[in-house]
């Protein structure tokens, strides 16, 4: 068993645990194993240890991984900040953005999502509770940007994705979580397309679980450290 194949074992068992801790069925939660900066071999890796779903965050590193590996079973989720000109790479390059927070670029991506693909899934970004990001839309927007973009066909709108700030305390990581699964309930009630919240890291993850996550972006604990020298 290589390092990666047993860092995935460990990982799906805390998501197991944590969703029978609240009752939930573990199968209703999506890993995504994030590989930022980490070599098309570490994901060839993860990959063969039945990983299907890979998040990446820089436009132009990710699609060379992509083009080098050519394995039409991966899943590819942009989960980075997207500026405006790099929104074709990701059109023709991704099955799912997490980091929509604006309607120009919905606009955009719904232009270029080119017609051999299924439409773009996408989640809006909610900042949550981070004051000093300036990535993610207020919970008091989600409804319209909602509306906007369910009129994009080349787009579908499948939910939300928070990157909460850090915090070390279970409550409060709880009451975070319980804030982004009130909005998806909401937007759920007026979308029938809707069905994933991306919440949850490495270290609130059990919180993001029993708040309702359907999906955890997971890293280090997969890939270990990254290097950025
Ligand atoms: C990097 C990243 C992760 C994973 O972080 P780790 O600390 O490596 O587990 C998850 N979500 C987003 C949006 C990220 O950019």
């Amino acid at each position: 068993m290589t390092a990666i194949s047993h860092n995935l074992d460990q990982i799906r068992q805390r998501i197991t645990l944590a969703a029978q801790r609240c009752g939930r069925d573990p199968s209703e939660i999506t890993l995504l194993a994030v590989s930022k900066t980490k070599p098309a071999s570490a994901i060839a890796e993860a990959a063969l240890a039945g990983q299907q779903c890979f998040g990446e965050n820089y436009v132009q590193e990710a699609v060379d991984k992509i083009t080098v590996l050519k394995n039409p079973a991966l899943i590819w989720h942009f989960i980075g900040p997207l500026q405006s000109n790099k929104s074709r790479l990701v059109a023709e390059n991704f099955a799912w953005l997490h980091t929509l927070d604006r309607l120009k670029l919905a606009t955009r991506l719904n232009e270029q999502r080119p017609e051999h693909l299924d439409a773009l899934n996408v989640l809006i970004q909610v900042n949550i509770s981070d004051e000093n990001s300036k990535s993610g839309i207020m919970l008091k927007d989600i409804s319209g940007l909602a509306l906007q973009i369910a009129k994009l066909p080349r787009l579908r709108l499948r939910g939300l994705m928070a990157i909460p700030a850090p915090e070390s305390d279970y409550q409060r990581q709880l009451a975070v979580c319980q804030q982004m699964s009130e909005a998806f309930v909401l937007l759920r009630a007026d979308h029938p397309s809707v069905d994933t919240l991306s919440l949850g890291m490495s270290d609130d993850m059990e919180a993001a679980i029993a708040a309702g996550s359907t999906m955890v972006r997971i890293g280090t604990a997969i890939f270990g450290a990254r290097n950025f020298a």
